[in-house]
């Protein structure tokens, strides 16, 4: 099935859910907005739905109006749309409504490991974000790119490429960017919402995180991490962390930066980065996650202490390799 597939399913329905992972990131946000918006464009009914409540730094974004809670999603979807998730189990809660519904669902992904889940697969791996596969739909379906869905899908490919400066910063990256600039997304606005805008705790909060640098493997390896009463004595909700592990890579000579943080129920989240010369996907999938070969990740059932343990003892297998 191809994207004129997609386009046709899209012209021949009117009744759309979109969806994305857990620990919704800028991606996943800015893909799900974007699509919507541009649905409702065409005067489809459309809904978002996510396990998660969206990331504050995410609500200047358009198209809030969308997002449904899970318990209040519609019963007439025809079609639903997964966005930057590599797995039905990675979509949470949302994956019962997916599951009973009896509708098909357009896996629309950018990640090399997706399960290809979907009862139709569009999965590029050298896309640079999966905001670029909602704006090739857009395109096929022949319609214009507002300035809302520009901004949506700028952010997206914003956060995604660690602004502009990871492996997947392709010409790609740069090309469909400035296009979305010139159909009315603003760099500089929307760098500020992404990036500025944190509480004082927020900012305090990462200043504990750097105080907890460790270097490891001839400086090869570093790692953050915040424990659980850390996160919950600030008050900050721990999606305003997402980028903290950059500051880990910024190290000089690192090649494989770790971000730890200790969740409510116990379960460590891992973020993982890389210079480009180690496979990040590849030790993530050896703890039940993925991602891409520079940026992946994994939920991990233990302790601070025990995850950090094996997590760095996995980095030291391939780095001795
Ligand atoms: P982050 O470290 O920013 O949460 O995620 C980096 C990349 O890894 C993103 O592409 C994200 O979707 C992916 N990722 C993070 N955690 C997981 C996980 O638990 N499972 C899978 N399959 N991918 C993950």
């Amino acid at each position: 099935m191809s994207l004129s597939d997609v386009a046709g399913l899209v012209r021949s329905s009117s009744s759309f859910l979109v969806t994305s992972h857990v620990d919704l990131d800028g991606d996943a946000v800015g893909s799900e907005l974007g699509l919507a918006l541009a649905l409702e464009g065409m005067g489809k009914k459309v809904a978002v739905v996510n396990e998660d409540r969206l990331p504050s730094r995410y609500e200047f974004l358009p198209g809030l109006h969308l997002l449904l809670e899970p318990s209040e999603a519609m019963s007439d979807v025809e079609v639903a749309f997964v966005l930057d998730c590599t797995s039905m189990s990675r979509i949470g809660s949302v994956e019962k409504i997916l599951a009973n519904g009896g509708f098909p669902i357009v896996n629309m992904d950018h990640h090399e490991s997706n399960a290809r889940f979907g009862s139709i697969n569009l999965v590029r791996p050298d896309a640079c974000a999966a905001a670029v596969l909602v704006l090739e739909l857009i395109s096929e379906l022949g319609e214009a790119v507002s300035p809302d869905v520009a901004t949506c899908l700028y952010t997206a490919v914003l956060a995604e490429t660690g602004s502009f400066r990871l492996s997947n910063t392709s010409r790609e990256a740069l090309t469909v960017s400035a296009d979305l600039v010139q159909k009315g997304a603003d760099p500089a606005a929307i760098a500020a919402q992404v990036f500025g805008r944190k509480a004082p705790a927020a900012v305090r909060l990462v200043g504990e995180a750097l105080r907890s640098l460790e270097v490891s493997h001839n400086g090869d390896v570093t790692l953050l991490c915040l424990a659980r009463n850390q996160v919950e004595s600030s008050g900050i909700s721990g999606d305003q962390l997402e980028g903290v592990v950059n500051f880990a890579m910024a190290v000089e000579d690192a090649r494989v930066a770790v971000f730890l943080r200790e969740l409510s129920d116990g379960v460590i989240k891992v973020s993982l980065r890389s210079d480009g010369t180690v496979d990040v996907d590849l030790i993530a999938r050896g703890f039940g996650g993925g991602g891409h070969s520079n940026a992946a990740g994994a939920r991990v059932p233990g302790t601070l202490t025990d995850v950090k343990g094996r997590i760095l003892g996995s980095i030291a297998e391939v780095l001795d390799r």
